[in-house]
Formats: structure tokens, C-alpha cells, sequence
């Protein structure tokens, strides 16, 4: 797009699923701006199936399994819009130009109890998604896409959103006027060392939100993928729950098979359950390295070969050929299950603001997330909030003229980077997997001691440590006030569910962490 209008009609801030998907149903009824940090389409995830029904399910037996994994914490009205709005939200997008109408596949995941992930063209589903989205917006003139535009801050009269501060593709800051915004800036996995989230996924929405007043609710649950490749300085790449439903293999040091020891549903049991069970072997182990392996060599080497063409293709890069040899895993931060706290129409607390997508916390997953529902709830949560925003609507105030300096989109700062190395160590040592009151409280006390050399943030990458530490220390305030354990959530000082105390969802205020129904 040539140049950022000083005013617009909405601002979404985020180009994913979520995202996009709001602006097409905002489009209806006024112009939309579309931020996204980087090019649009560099967010979320390596691979991604979303489920969907199969002629074989029925919306009861999802709503059990989406209910189940969210250990008694999700809204179950949130979880019936997610699951009754899902086929409409896929069928539209097969109009609009997704192959899935081409290839449907149905595959088995963790945690479900039929074969209800829907797979494209291999391991591919969600590009297709985004690609179906963005055909569909790029076909309604009022929708504009800014990539390479970082938004910074909220911008607020009087209580209610009037804009948005951005650091533009150039490095210059600007200022946007508008009567609501959308935050779908994704997640928040880079406040860890170890994560398959991309590197977009810095918290932005919620440190925003946070800052602005809006509620921030359950960001104590984490939830984290059991199998990324384990090698030095490689990304985390996400090795799907997909090839453990076809038959893949956890083996330890020894090479022992180990799952059936923790759980009956073996290499299929919830994701948090793998994942400490991961974490117990490489404790035993001893070992130098931290990972077990996932063995697929006992597989048909065709068939794997054709169901994984991207899993196939990434590890073959790293040398590694998963049909003759074991894989290095370790466990990895994956998704947010909380965020920014909205209604079922994606309504904030604060008037003009709305959240979707995995910057939000609607209920939908409870205490954790049941793999493969995110994209469904981008997908329909990002209509919702579309929608409501569309019919909300009033007239954009304009902003002053901001000063053009200061900012800047770069240099590489190595101060900046350390103290990010420090936020993500601190977070994966203390705030991780399995967690305790003493090392949760040493967490917060290393992070407060770092925010005066994050207070006043000139570039994008100083702006994006400082979320990181916000959304880091909002996450382990809210582990720390949670004195159970429940889904993603585990703490050794406190093993059990406390449903006396704890049936509830937790809020950050201020620096106080107060627990809701
Ligand atoms: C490796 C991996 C595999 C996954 N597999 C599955 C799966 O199989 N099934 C499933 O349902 N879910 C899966 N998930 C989760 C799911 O993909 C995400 O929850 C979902 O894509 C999030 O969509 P979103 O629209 O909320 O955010 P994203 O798709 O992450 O988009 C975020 C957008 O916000 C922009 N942004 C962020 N901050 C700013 C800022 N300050 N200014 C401007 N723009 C900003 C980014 O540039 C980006 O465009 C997976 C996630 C990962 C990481």
C-alpha cells in the first residue's frame, strides 16, 4: 500500500488467521487497516491441521474433548459457539479458495476422540488457510494490508480506544486515528528459550492491552508441545502430534519406549502430560543434552514420506531422515491459552478494543487447549469480533501530529538482545513445564529487577523485549497466585486440583493477581 492514512475507520492489528478473518467481516462496514510486525505471512505455524467435523463426529463428542482438555475451566457457551460456528466458518472458506474442497483428510490427534483434524495437501492446512483468507481480502477494496508496520502502543480518550502508535516499514513513528482496534497479534511463546512459536510471537497484544488497562486473564497456562527437534542453533520446528497418531514412538536414552508408564493412552495422552513425562526421562538421564528421541523407522518409509512432506523436507535439511532415523526432541513453549480477557463478541473491558485469536482469552480452552481447535477459533472468534466491532462503530477522533523521530526499526542492539537471553532463560528454568513457589518467586524478583533497562524502549526490538517482559512477568505472577495444578498449569509444591479455591479464571491487576469465576 502506498503510505498509512493519519485516520481510518478500524485498525487490525495482526495479519494471521484471526486477523485477517475479522477484516473481512469489518470490511462490510467500514475501511480496514491490517498491521503485521513482518511480511504477512510470517506468523503461526510450521504445520497445521484444524478440526473440523467428520461425517463420523458429532458436535457433542468435540465439545466433550474440547471440555476435557480444559480441566473444568473452559466456558462451555464459548465452546458451543466455537463448534456450532465451525462448519459455516470452513465451508465459506472453501468458497473463497482453500483446496481443502480438493483433498480432505481426517486424521487422529492427542487428546480427540475421533479422527477430526483436518489435513490438505500433506501437512500443509494452514498456509491454505491464510491463502484462502487473503484471496477473499484482497477482493474487498476496503480492506489494506501494512506489513512491516509494528504497532507500539494503544492510543486512548476518555476511556475509550481512539488509535494506534506504530513504528512504520521506513523506521518512522506515526499515529492512527480510529473508532475501534483489534488486537490478533498471536502468541507469546518467545518469552521461553525453547518455542515453536514464530519469531513474531512476543507477547505484543497482551503487554499492549495490559498497559492500556484491559484485563489479562489465565496467562498462567502455557501450553507446551512435548516433540520440537532438539539441535543447537536450529529453530524449534514442531514435530506434529500427527506422527505420534500414526504410530511414532517416544524412546528414551536407552532406547526404551516409555509412555506407557504415565499414561494409558501412551504417546497419545494430553500434551502436557508427554511433556513432563519428557521432562521426568531427560531428568533421569542425566544426560549432557536434553532429549529424547521420536522414532518413526518402524513405519512405512512411502507413507510417511507422503503424509509429512514438510516434516520430511525439514529434517532431511538438518541431515536427519526420519524414515531411517531417530529424531532429537525436547519439549517446547506452543500456545498461550489465556490473553486479553473478552466477551463472546471479542469485547475488552476497555470500549474500542477486542481481541481474537491466541492474544485472547475467551474461555474456549479453559486451563489447556485441545490441539487443533486455535485456528477454529481464529477463525470464528475473529468473524465474532468482526462483527461486533462493524456494528459498534462510531466516528474516529483524530490524534495529533506525532513528532517524526526517535524511533527507529534498528540497529541490532546487544544489550537488548542479552537482556531478552535473560528473560527467556529465566522464564524457561523458573516458569516452565514444572514449576515451584521458589523458583516462580526468584523469576519475578530477576524480572522486576530488569525493568528499568527496559522502561524506555527506542527501536522495534527494544519495544519487543519489553513485552516480552511484561507478558513474562504477567505469566509468572499468575503461576505463582495459582496454588493448584490444572491443565497446562503444574506445580510440585501443590501436585492437586484446588477446586475450592481455584474453579476460577485468574486476572492480573496491577502487580495483584485476583481469581474470577
Ligand atoms: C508450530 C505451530 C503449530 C501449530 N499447530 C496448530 C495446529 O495444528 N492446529 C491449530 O489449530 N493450531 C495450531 N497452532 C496454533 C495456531 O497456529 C495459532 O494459535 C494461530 O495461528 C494464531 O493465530 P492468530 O491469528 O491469533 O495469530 P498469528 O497467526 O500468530 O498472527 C499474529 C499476527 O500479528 C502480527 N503482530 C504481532 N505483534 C504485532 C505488532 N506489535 N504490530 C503489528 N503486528 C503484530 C504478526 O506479524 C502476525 O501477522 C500451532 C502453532 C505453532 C507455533
Amino acid at each position: 500500500m502506498k503510505g498509512l492514512p493519519a485516520e481510518t475507520d478500524f485498525v487490525v492489528i495482526g495479519a494471521g488467521v484471526a486477523g485477517l478473518r475479522a477484516a473481512i467481516e469489518l470490511a462490510a462496514a467500514g475501511r480496514v487497516l491490517v498491521l503485521a510486525k513482518k511480511e504477512v505471512a510470517a506468523s503461526n505455524p510450521q504445520l497445521a491441521p484444524v478440526t473440523a467435523l467428520s461425517d463420523e463426529d458429532e458436535v457433542i463428542l468435540h465439545l466433550q474433548d474440547t471440555l476435557d482438555a480444559g480441566d473444568h475451566l473452559c466456558n462451555p457457551e464459548a465452546v458451543k459457539v466455537l463448534l456450532e460456528e465451525a462448519p459455516g466458518r470452513i465451508d465459506e472458506l472453501i468458497v473463497w479458495g482453500s483446496q481443502h474442497a480438493r483433498k480432505l483428510v481426517f486424521g487422529l490427534e492427542s487428546a480427540h476422540s475421533r479422527h477430526r483434524s483436518l489435513h490438505s495437501d500433506g501437512d500443509s492446512t494452514r498456509s491454505e488457510i491464510l491463502r484462502a483468507l487473503h484471496v477473499k481480502a484482497d477482493s474487498l477494496k476496503h480492506i489494506s494490508v501494512a506489513p512491516f508496520c509494528f504497532s507500539t502502543s494503544l492510543l486512548a480518550d476518555a476511556g475509550h480506544i481512539t488509535g494506534v502508535s506504530l513504528i512504520d516499514d521506513k523506521g518512522v513513528p506515526q499515529e492512527i486515528a480510529c473508532s475501534a482496534v483489534l488486537l490478533a497479534t498471536g502468541g507469546l511463546g518467545q518469552i521461553y528459550r525453547n518455542t515453536t512459536n514464530p519469531e513474531v510471537a512476543t507477547g505484543d497484544g497482551v503487554a499492549m492491552a495490559f498497559r492500556a488497562g484491559a484485563e489479562v486473564s489465565d496467562v498462567e497456562f502455557i501450553q507446551f508441545h512435548p516433540t520440537a527437534l532438539y539441535m543447537k542453533k536450529v529453530p524449534r520446528f514442531l514435530l506434529s502430534e500427527a506422527l505420534r497418531a500414526e504410530g511414532a514412538h517416544l524412546r528414551n536414552f536407552e532406547m526404551n519406549r516409555f509412555m506407557g508408564k504415565y499414561h494409558p493412552m501412551g504417546e497419545l495422552a494430553p500434551r502436557d502430560l508427554v511433556a513432563r513425562a519428557i521432562v521426568h526421562e531427560m531428568e533421569v538421564s542425566r544426560a549432557k543434552d536434553p532429549f529424547v528421541y521420536l522414532d518413526l523407522t518402524h513405519l512405512n518409509a512411502a507413507k510417511v514420506r507422503k503424509r509429512f512432506p514438510r516434516t520430511y523436507t525439514t529434517c532431511m535439511q538438518h541431515n536427519i531422515d526420519i524414515t531411517e532415523d531417530m529424531i532429537p526432541v525436547c519439549p517446547a513453549a506452543h500456545c498461550a491459552i489465556g490473553g486479553v480477557r473478552t466477551n463472546l463478541d471479542g469485547k475488552t473491558n476497555i470500549e474500542g478494543l477486542y481481541a481474537a485469536g491466541e492474544a485472547a482469552a475467551t474461555g474456549v480452552h479453559g486451563a489447556n487447549r485441545l490441539p487443533s481447535n486455535s485456528l477454529l477459533e481464529g477463525l470464528v472468534y475473529g468473524a465474532r469480533a468482526g462483527k461486533a466491532m462493524g456494528e459498534s462503530a462510531r466516528s474516529a477522533a483524530r490524534p495529533g501530529i506525532q513528532p517524526k523521530a526517535a524511533y527507529s526499526n534498528g540497529p541490532v542492539d546487544a544489550g537488548v538482545e542479552e537482556l531478552v537471553g535473560q528473560i527467556q532463560a529465566v522464564m524457561e528454568n523458573e516458569v516452565g513445564i514444572v514449576r515451584t513457589r521458589m523458583g516462580m518467586q526468584k523469576a519475578i524478583k530477576s524480572l522486576e529487577e530488569m525493568a528499568p533497562k527496559l522502561a524506555h524502549p527506542k527501536t522495534r526490538r527494544a519495544h519487543e523485549a519489553s513485552n516480552l517482559h511484561l507478558a513474562g512477568l504477567l505469566v509468572a505472577r499468575s503461576a505463582l497466585a495459582r496454588e493448584e495444578s490444572r491443565g497446562a498449569h503444574y506445580r510440585m509444591d501443590y501436585p492437586d486440583h484446588d477446586d475450592k479455591k481455584f474453579l476460577k479464571h485468574s486476572l492480573v491487576r496491577g502487580d495483584k493477581v485476583v481469581f474470577v469465576s
